[in-house]
């Protein structure tokens, strides 16, 4: 070969050489760009892994059993207050709050020999600080495919130190408010709210004032239905509470013994345990209502006579004559005064005045209807009203009174005596007249039988026009 030829030889396999040489080089190039570039993101994504659990402050963790190897994450780290000494922590147990360790260990059996995941909440002992906080650890283990038993076990952990105390808190104060609601010295009960109305919570002084006893069935199975005493006393709560707020509401009730007492309640709508619910409390007004009951039976009748005092009376009265007009019924009245009554006082004494008073009314009250009335409306002067009557039935009801009062024989102390009553009878003459009207007249006729010689009865002369 000839030296040209050697020579041409050389330098193309040197230009190949350059070549390739460039080639690798160029490869090299490329390729360390593209392990920075990955090492860059691969970075990128732990610091972002990083950041994300800084933010939830949630740490995450796994632990390879085969290789006897574990990874805590800096979150993981922080969150169960691992110092860098714990570099190399394996042992999460050693953390445990010995009084959590059992409920742990149940917590995470089942995972350990099926495989799977669990969560638990327990408290651990900071190393870096050793003081406790409340960790709520989530793991799921991966069996091996032969063997079956644990290979692979990866996780989070989440400081919940706060969520537990405000929990504590809340228990705590829901404890309170449940024994102040207990200690209440009225009963308070907690019903659903709907078309039946059931206990969901009732204290101890509902259970005394109902008459249940303590250890009652379940108070799920307790209606309030059961505690009215009128049939459509249901219907009436449900009218009554379907808004909710209602104050003072007043009921007749009974007690699972059947022992009936007037009860006052008053409720607020609430949400208990999830469900629509009724704040109820009842008070026993039992006592005040009888004394209300006294005292307007003293305010509208006689003491002397137990009868309508003239107040009431003529309100009655006034009420009956407005419904005569309506319906067109006959409307009466007679006015009754015992003769020389003043003598009476004066020959044996005030008490057998009160006493023939009290023995008046009652032979009077034996002559009427049931739907008529008698009051008293002064010293020894009555006013009757009969209902649905004309003056022709009240002469006769009148003239009954007279005769048998006549024939009454009263024992004055020192003997016995009798007495003489005259009546004036008066009756509606025209729709629309007022009662004082009628009184009026009545009044008139009662004077006229005075005039004529008393122990008589009148009916007033208007009147016998009319009927003639
Ligand atoms: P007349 O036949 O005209 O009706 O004569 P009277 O004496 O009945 O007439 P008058 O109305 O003047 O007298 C009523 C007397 O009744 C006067 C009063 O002392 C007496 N009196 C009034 N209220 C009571 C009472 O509650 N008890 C007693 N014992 N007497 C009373
Ligand atoms: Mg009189
Ligand atoms: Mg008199």
């Amino acid at each position: 070969m000839a030296s040209d030829d050697w020579l041409s030889l050389v330098v193309w396999v040197l230009v190949s050489l350059g070549i390739v040489i460039c080639v690798l080089l160029w490869s090299l190039y490329r390729l360390k760009s593209a392990l920075e570039k990955a090492e860059r993101e691969l970075k990128n994504s732990e610091e972002g892994l990083s950041e994300a659990q800084s933010i939830a402050q949630m740490g995450s963790w796994s632990r390879d059993f085969e290789h006897g190897t574990s990874f805590w994450s800096a979150e993981a780290r922080s969150v169960l207050g691992l110092d860098e000494e714990q570099e190399s922590f394996k042992h999460y147990e050693t953390l445990l709050h010995p009084d959590d360790l059992e409920g742990m260990m149940e917590a995470v059996a089942s995972a350990y020999h099926q495989g799977g995941g669990y969560i638990h909440e327990h408290r651990v002992i900071a190393p870096s600080d050793n003081k406790e906080r409340w960790i709520r650890l989530a793991g799921k283990v991966f069996l091996g495919e032969e063997e079956m038993c644990p290979v692979r076990e990866t996780g989070t952990v989440q400081d919940v130190t706060l969520k537990r105390q405000a929990e504590e808190a809340l228990r705590e104060s829901e404890e309170k408010l449940r024994s102040i609601l207990e200690a209440a010295p009225y009963p308070i009960i907690i019903l659903k709210a709907g078309q039946s109305f059931t206990f969901r919570y009732a204290n101890k002084s509902t259970f005394y004032l109902f008459e249940m006893a303590m250890e009652q069935q379940a108070l799920d199975t307790i209606d309030m239905q059961s505690f009215w005493v009128s049939d459509d006393g249901h219907e009436q709560f449900v009218e009554a509470f379907s808004e909710g707020e209602v104050s003072n509401y007043e009921v007749l009730m009974k007690t699972q013994k059947g022992k009936v007492f007037w009860g006052m309640l008053s409720s607020t709508p609430m949400d208990f345990q999830g469900e629509a619910a009724l704040f109820v409390s009842v008070l026993d007004v039992t006592d005040r209502k009888l004394i209300q009951e006294e005292l307007e039976r003293l305010a509208t009748t006689d003491p002397l006579t137990g009868l309508l005092n003239r107040r009431s009376l003529f309100d009655m009265a006034k009420k009956e004559i407005r419904r005569a007009i309506r319906y067109k019924y006959p409307f009466t009245i007679l006015m009754l005064d015992i003769d020389h009554f003043k003598r009476v006082n004066d020959t044996y004494g005030h008490a057998v005045g009160d006493k023939v008073i009290q023995r008046f009314s009652e032979v009077c009250t034996s002559c009427l209807r049931e739907e008529d009335v008698l009051g008293r409306v002064g010293g020894e002067e009555f006013v009757a009203v009969l209902v649905s009557s004309s003056a022709e039935g009240g002469y006769i009801v009148a003239e009954r009174m007279r005769k048998l009062w006549e024939a009454e024989i009263i024992d004055v102390g020192e003997g016995k005596d009798s007495f003489s009553v005259s009546i004036g009878v008066s009756e509606l003459l025209n729709q629309g007249e007022a009662f004082d009207v009628v009184l009026e007249r009545a009044d008139r006729a009662l004077y006229d039988s005075k005039s004529a010689g008393r122990n008589c009865v009148t009916i007033n002369a208007e009147q016998i026009g009319h009927i003639s």
